[in-house]
C-alpha cells in the first residue's frame, strides 16, 4: 500500500509542530508541511496530498481563499480538506464546510483519537475508485 500523504498548512509553528507529532503517531504517513496558502497551493500541484490540514488564518494568503483555490483544480476536488480552526471564532466550522473543506479541527489539537478518527474516515472518503459515466 501507497503511504499516504498529508500536508499541514500553518503558519504558527508550534501548532504545526503539535499536529505533525500527533500524526507520526497515528501511521506512517508522508508528511509535508507549508505556512501559508500559497505555499499550500503549491505543494497540493506538486504533490497530490491525500489530505490537507487548513489554518484558516494565515499571512500571504489565508486557508479560506487556499480551499477555495485548491477546489477549483483537477486534483484539488480528490483530496480531503480539514480546517484548523481557533475556538473562538464561532461560527467558522459552518463556513468551512460551506467552502468545500470535508471537517474541521479545533485548535489546540490536544485529543489524538479525534485526528485519528478524522484522518482515517477522511482518507477512506477519497481513497474508492473513481466513477466515470459511460455514455
Ligand atoms: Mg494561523
Amino acid at each position: 500500500m501507497n503511504r499516504k500523504k498529508i500536508l499541514v498548512v500553518e503558519d504558527n509553528e508550534d501548532n504545526r509542530r503539535i499536529l505533525v507529532y500527533r500524526l507520526r503517531k497515528i501511521g506512517d504517513f508522508e508528511i509535508l508541511e507549508a505556512q501559508n496558502g500559497l505555499e499550500a497551493i503549491e505543494m497540493t500541484e506538486k504533490h497530490s496530498p491525500d489530505l490537507i490540514f487548513m489554518d484558516l488564518k494565515m499571512p500571504v494568503m489565508d486557508g479560506w481563499e487556499a480551499t477555495k483555490r485548491i477546489r477549483l483544480t483537477a486534483g484539488g476536488r480528490r483530496v480531503a480538506i480539514i480546517a484548523l480552526t481557533a475556538q473562538a471564532m464561532a461560527g467558522d466550522e459552518q463556513k468551512a464546510l460551506a467552502i468545500g473543506c470535508d471537517d474541521y479541527l479545533a485548535k489546540p489539537v490536544v485529543d489524538p483519537e479525534i485526528v485519528r478518527e478524522k484522518v482515517e474516515r477522511l482518507l477512506k472518503k477519497y481513497a474508492g475508485p473513481t466513477l466515470v459515466a459511460v455514455q
